[in-house]
């Protein structure tokens, strides 16, 4: 047994010593591709109940990562977390979605876009100060701008993060709460984060409409946040059965591969800007 057990140690170092080496090259080659605006973003389209996209969000890609082939968000953006790359990261997804609503509103469409932000973001005054400064120098309307936290900022009550949410919402940028339900939910925290709107989590909308309790699950949300008036998306919709149970129960804006999977920025817009001259 002791043997086994020294093997499972030996085991456990050398697995860390490859993932630790692995986050490294993943970290100097996030570094490179940010300096080099190598990244850039997708969108998805969030549709009203009549069909039309009346909202979007914004995802960061990386399509030539370090073995040339593109890598995941679930995989660089914790790494962006851990080491302060994050915030130019950010900057630079905002930027592209700034350019994006430019070209929006130059074709007369007023689809506003959420970006994601991480939750260690808003500890940073001055990070806070660059965004306000990028939006104002971009001349694109706040109020086209939704940010999309997540319940992890409700661990932290400290004045600097309640600071930048007031800051960020006084400029006229809106919040949605993304993953609602996954995590640290307190109820009495939804109108503290000025929320405009509540995203339920792709793991309640997975089984609908035939598991009872994500049934149950998603009606109380939907019901909560009437009461709040705030408005309501359901992610990761992927079949009729599931975005007719959620229209059926007042969801306001349905996202997900059913409808329309993340697309480049470019290629989207110009989707939007032929739709709408047709
Ligand atoms: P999220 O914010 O919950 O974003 C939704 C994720 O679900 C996206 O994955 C999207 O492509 C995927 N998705 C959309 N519809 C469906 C569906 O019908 N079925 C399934 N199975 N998946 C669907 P993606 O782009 O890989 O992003 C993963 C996560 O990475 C995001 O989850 C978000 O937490 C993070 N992320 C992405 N872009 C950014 C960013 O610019 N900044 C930050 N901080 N995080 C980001
Ligand atoms: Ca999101
Ligand atoms: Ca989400
Ligand atoms: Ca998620």
């Amino acid at each position: 047994a002791r043997e086994a057990g020294t093997g499972q140690v030996e085991f456990y170092q050398a697995e860390l010593g490859i993932n630790a080496r692995r986050q490294l090259e993943l970290e100097e080659a996030l570094r490179h591709a940010i300096l080099r605006d190598e990244l850039s973003i997708a969108v998805q389209s969030q549709f009203c109940g009549d069909g039309t996209v009346c909202s979007a969000e914004v995802l960061v890609r990386w399509l030539n990562g370090p073995e040339g082939k593109p890598v995941s968000p679930g995989e660089f953006i914790p790494v962006a977390e851990a080491s302060g790359l994050i915030k130019p990261l950010t900057l630079l997804v905002l930027n592209q979605s700034l350019q994006a609503l430019k070209q929006l509103e130059a074709a007369n469409l007023s689809i506003p876009l959420s970006v994601n932000f991480s939750s260690a973001l808003f500890h940073d005054a001055a990070f806070v100060d660059g965004v306000i400064e990028l939006i104002g120098e971009s001349q694109v309307d706040p109020g086209r701008l939704m940010i999309e936290i997540t319940e992890s900022l409700f661990l932290d009550t400290s004045d600097e993060v309640q600071e930048s949410i007031d800051r960020l919402s006084f400029f006229g940028i809106k919040f949605s709460l993304d993953d609602f339900g996954t995590g640290y939910s307190n109820l009495a925290y939804l109108k503290k984060l000025h929320l405009s709107e509540l995203k339920i989590d792709r793991r309640f909308v997975e089984n609908l409409p035939g598991d009872e309790d994500n049934r149950t699950i998603v009606r109380s949300i939907l019901s909560i946040a009437r009461q709040l008036k705030l408005r309501v998306v359901a992610e990761g919709v992927e079949d009729v059965a599931q975005a007719d149970f959620l229209a059926a129960h007042g969801c306001d804006l349905l996202q997900g591969f059913l409808l329309h999977k993340p697309e480049p920025a470019q290629s989207w817009l110009q989707g939007q800007i032929t739709k709408k001259m047709k």
